[in-house]
């Protein structure tokens, strides 16, 4: 996929945010939401993304909808690092294939960075389910005060 074309409504972001695939959710409010990677690369992985903009990469979104998604994006890296206390917090966003992109639905990676681990861009190995409802209710926990 190019950076540039037409979205797909049909792609899995998409159907998380309708609520028609499941995600292990952290954060929500009316513009964003935020869930845990099912293919995590560190523990607490998390993707942020706008849910009522049809933007395919960063080049599409308006700059106030997008204020408002960065503006969460640093509060739960917060969130992260504060319950998870890694020793560095990534942020990470790619637009298109080329860059690593493979949804193409706008998104933000939050990654805790521990010391020692590979700095690996997409993981191969999906997360043990039991481990991410345990991290998901942790962190919804931490985030109810947001
Ligand atoms: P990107 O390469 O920036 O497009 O990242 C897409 C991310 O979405 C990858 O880290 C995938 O592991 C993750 N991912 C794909 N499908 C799902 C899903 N159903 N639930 C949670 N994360 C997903």
């Amino acid at each position: 996929m190019s950076l540039h074309g037409s979205y797909d409504s049909e792609n899995i972001f998409a159907k998380i945010i309708r609520g028609d695939a499941p995600c292990y959710k952290i954060y929500e409010d009316d513009d964003v939401l935020a869930f845990l990677d099912l293919f995590p690369q560190s523990y607490g992985h998390t993707l942020v993304l706008p849910k009522h903009v049809e933007a395919r990469n960063l080049l599409d979104i308006e700059p106030e909808k997008l204020s408002q998604l960065i503006t969460v994006v640093q509060r739960l890296a917060q969130v992260l690092t504060d319950e998870l206390e890694p020793a560095g917090v990534q942020i990470a966003q790619f637009n298109g294939a080329p860059a690593g992109q493979t949804v193409f639905h706008l998104h933000f990676h939050v990654i805790p960075r521990f010391a020692g681990e590979d700095l690996a861009i997409h993981a191969s190995k999906m997360a043990d389910k039991a481990e991410l409802e345990a991290l998901q209710a942790r962190l919804q926990q931490r985030i109810g005060a947001l």
